[in-house]
């Protein structure tokens, strides 16, 4: 049935958003009723869900070794090491539980989250990985050390959201194969890069912003296939390196003065409103390949897709948070190669699935935690085929005229992903605080908060100040000094691999800790969030959807006429 769109109030923050006809075509064919929550709303939902990088020191809960994981003890999540909970020592479907017509669903499947152990940790250290202990949603990779989201990487470093990459540290957005790069956001085919932004094809150069086939090159933006430039300027080879060498990127003080140097002159350079390339009616930002896809943000190949951020070739998805491999998914966090994974949270390799957390290898699950490959089960009870038809018909029904209300009075019927109050995690151990609220908005919004990230201070060796400026005075017992953050004052240390990758690529020792390096990438990344504006350029009318917001000092223009100012 063709419908045109329309005009929604969202429950959640009561402001009007669109649900244009392709909308309703796809919530008609994956058999889920139009959303009630406005786009950002449901994305801000998903979030306060997804914890990728708070971590913190446990006991498994069925070997009792010491684990590291992403579930506080306040969480009131049991978790189990990785090795114990793919293991049969224990059984998911123990944990069944008749359904109950007299209570919500969200409640009696909050209770059954609660009860059924979690993996500690989402990665495959051990399994499919080696030396990977402190690394989360990660597989198939090598001596990496605390990486987030990430695949087929190796000796990686501080970094979140890569799928290839070797010898890398801080980190943003890898999508082919780079090595020796530091402090890069999304390089591509790229080799001994620093400080740069938006390459591909670039080698022995430092902060570069949007640059291709570029080598030798220092403090320049849109360049394509030069050599020995500085500031968008042609050198000598010998004039470039005295350049090079008087800016002492060595030290840290060399590396401040010519980041700040470097943000004002790509504030002066014009910027392309979207990075959006081989793609066909697209919106969104930091999309490759894209078909008839809106509002999607750093993803692959997508196709008939709608608010998918950080994932890979989905395909007719909508609302999904890092995922890989996936058709017909809707509402979903890692739902990695499944088709109709609906409402799952890192439920991978399934089909036909509704509202399950962790469960893999599946079919026709309703409501379940922890199941491997399991058919026709209910709150983790087994049904026949026969069954398992009449009663999920009778809940999606029940769920309409019983639905969990939350403490804002919004309501959760069929349909809806999981409360925010129900989260297992803090709104600021999530992914949620990427679009940051203040603390009173989120509490009376219903977040939880966590009160007890685990984070070290005062035990610092130490001081900032204290530290050689220049990585070439720093010898390799630094490796046993605690150092603390200049801006939150947490502990860290540098680690014996680290400090050999910051001798060899001349960086000098970070003052900050790795919290604090990630949220300042996040931040030049831009928000996932789009707004309609016109070309900056005199005389130029065209109109785009860009992730720069109007208040912003970047000059932003269309593809036209970007294209006419690289050179
Ligand atoms: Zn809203
Ligand atoms: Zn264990
Ligand atoms: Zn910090
Ligand atoms: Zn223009």
């Amino acid at each position: 049935m063709f419908m045109n769109s329309e005009t929604r109030n969202c429950q959640n923050c009561k402001k009007d958003f669109t649900i244009e006809s392709d909308d309703f075509s796809f919530y008609e064919k994956i058999k889920v009723p139009p959303p009630t929550f406005c786009p950002e709303c449901r994305m801000q939902r998903r979030l306060a869900w997804n914890n990728d990088l708070s971590l913190y020191n446990r006991n498994c809960g069925l070997c009792n070794k010491s684990i590291v994981t992403i579930y506080s003890r306040s969480s009131g999540i049991n978790a189990y090491c990785n090795k114990c909970w793919w293991s049969d020592k224990w059984d998911s479907s123990s944990y069944g539980e008749d359904y109950d017509f007299s209570k919500s669903f969200f409640e009696q499947f909050n209770t059954l989250v609660k009860k059924v152990p979690h993996m500690a940790l989402i990665n495959d250290d051990g399994i499919g990985s080696v030396n990977s202990e402190y690394t989360n949603n990660f597989f198939f990779a090598k001596n990496c050390y605390m990486v987030f989201c990430a695949w087929k990487v190796e000796n990686v470093m501080y970094s979140y959201y890569l799928v290839a990459g070797k010898n890398l540290i801080d980190c943003l957005n890898v999508m082919s194969n780079c090595e020796w790069a530091y402090e890069c956001i999304q390089p591509e085919n790229c080799y001994k890069v620093k400080y740069s932004q938006f390459i591909d094809g670039c080698q022995d150069s430092q902060f570069l912003y949007d640059c291709r086939n570029c080598s030798n090159c220092f403090m320049c933006s849109g360049l394509r296939n030069k050599k020995y430039h500085f500031k968008n300027e042609q050198y000598t080879k010998d004039d470039y390196e005295k350049i090079l060498n008087d800016y002492k990127l060595e030290t840290f003080s060399g590396v401040e003065r010519s980041q700040k140097e470097f943000d004002n002159f790509i504030l002066k350079t014009p910027r392309k409103f979207a990075q959006i390339t081989h793609s066909f009616n697209c919106t969104g930002d930091l999309l490759n390949n894209g078909k008839n896809t809106k509002n999607c943000f750093n993803v692959q190949s997508p196709e008939n897709c709608n608010w998918v951020i950080n994932s890979d070739n989905p395909i007719d998805c909508y609302d999904q948070l890092s995922s890989g491999e996936t058709s017909e998914c809707y509402e979903g966090i890692t739902s990695d190669h499944s088709n109709r994974n609906i409402f799952g949270v890192f439920s991978v390799k399934s089909q036909d699935i509704e509202y399950t957390h962790h469960c893999h290898n599946s079919k026709y699950l309703f409501g379940c935690v922890g199941l491997n490959n399991k058919e026709y089960c209910i709150l983790n009870k087994q049904y026949t085929e026969k069954e398992y038809k009449l009663l999920t018909a009778k809940i999606k029904k029940q769920m309409i005229n019983l639905p969990y209300i939350d403490n804002n009075g919004a309501t959760y019927k069929y349909g809806e992903f999981y409360p925010v109050e129900l989260s297992y995690f803090g709104y600021n151990e999530t992914s949620a605080q990427e679009n940051p609220l203040l603390k009173d908005d989120i509490l009376s919004k219903g977040f939880v908060w966590q009160d007890n990230i685990q984070m070290t201070t005062g035990k610092e060796t130490i001081k900032p100040e204290d530290i050689p400026d220049s990585i070439i005075d720093i010898p390799e017992s630094i490796t046993e000094d605690i150092f603390k953050c200049v801006d939150c004052n947490r502990n860290y240390r540098i680690i014996f691999t680290e400090f050999e990758f910051y001798k060899r690529m001349s960086i000098p020792i970070p003052r900050r800790c790795f919290y604090c390096r990630h949220n300042k990438r996040l931040i030049m990344r831009n928000p996932y969030k789009l707004w309609h504006r016109t070309c900056m350029n005199k005389g130029c009318n065209n109109e785009f959807e860009t992730s720069y917001s109007p208040e912003r000092p970047e000059i932003v223009y269309c593809e036209k006429c970007y294209q006419q100012e690289v050179y």
